[in-house]
């Protein structure tokens, strides 16, 4: 019996983390950094709360441009490394460890050893919420972290694409296999509004496809973003947008899906 006991998978809460929200996707571009980050800075800045970024995404790190950060972290006294800070928020990227330029050509198991380091090895002292910004897809990484980490919930980004869409459900689905809540879908780049004319088109498709997965999955859509030049334009300067403009509608979009997690 304790043989068998010991291959169940065990859950170690991270020390000093309170709630851990996963930001996930089925489809990579989808904008999960972009909301991911958005979330941590409203988190932190508008309810106050003490709030880590951790960007799992070791393929393709985005987190030191978007949250304007560089440089290597520095190891405390039992080596493990200290996070960047920016607007309030303490963050942990694979982009902090390798330069930007240089790809990272990693076999699975590396990859495994890297997210571990990531899960494990950082001092983020005491935190309400750390956010996670997951690789995109539902392989093995997506599983081993959320095996191993006790999860509060999932938010899932997708375009109103219907491939995008139809790996929202995959991701969906696989969340509630490893019994992690999933507090909602965000449909991101949901139609664009011409800053000229006014007129208004769905360029991923039409809008309501979140809805119909949304219903299909017994889950709730809790934000609607725009696909916007400013969001876009501003999140490469490493601005977040409900930091740079915090009365726009994009960034009060931001505050009521902060306000759903
Ligand atoms: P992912 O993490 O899913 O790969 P990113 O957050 O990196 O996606 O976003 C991909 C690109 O789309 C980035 O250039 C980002 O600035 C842009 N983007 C994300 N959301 C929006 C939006 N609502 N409007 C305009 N551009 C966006």
């Amino acid at each position: 019996i304790r043989k068998f006991s010991e291959k169940v998978p065990r859950k170690w809460p991270i020390p000093g983390v309170n709630h851990v929200i996963l930001v996930a996707s089925g489809k990579g571009g989808v904008g999960k950094s972009t909301t991911a980050v958005n979330l941590a800075v409203t988190l932190a800045n508008v309810k106050g709360l003490r709030v880590g970024l951790l960007d799992a995404d070791v393929y393709g790190p985005s987190l030191p441009r978007l949250m304007n950060l560089s440089g290597q972290p520095e190891l405390d006294k039992q080596d493990k490394m200290i996070p960047l800070t920016n607007y309030n928020v303490k963050c942990m990227s694979m982009g902090f460890l390798v330069e930007e330029s240089e790809p990272i050509v990693w076999r699975g198991l590396m990859v495994m050893s890297a997210i571990r380091r990531l899960l494990r090895g950082v001092a983020w002292g005491l935190l309400d919420i750390l956010v996670i910004d997951m690789p995109p897809g539902t392989g093995d990484t997506q599983l081993s972290i959320s095996e191993n980490i006790p999860v509060s919930g999932v938010v899932l980004v997708s375009t109103p694409q219907d491939l995008s869409l139809s790996d929202a459900r995959k991701g969906a689905e696989m969340f509630k296999k490893v019994n992690i809540p999933v507090y909602g879908i965000i449909e991101n780049m949901s139609g664009y509004v011409c800053p000229n004319c006014g007129h208004h088109s769905n360029v991923f498709g039409k809008v309501g496809g979140a809805d119909k997965l949304s219903k299909d999955v017994g889950v709730d859509i809790i934000g609607v973003i725009p696909l916007d030049g400013d969001i876009c334009e501003l999140s490469d300067k490493g601005q977040p947008i409900v930091i740079s403009r915090p009365d726009s509608p994009q960034a009060n979009s931001y505050k009521n899906i902060a306000e759903r997690v």
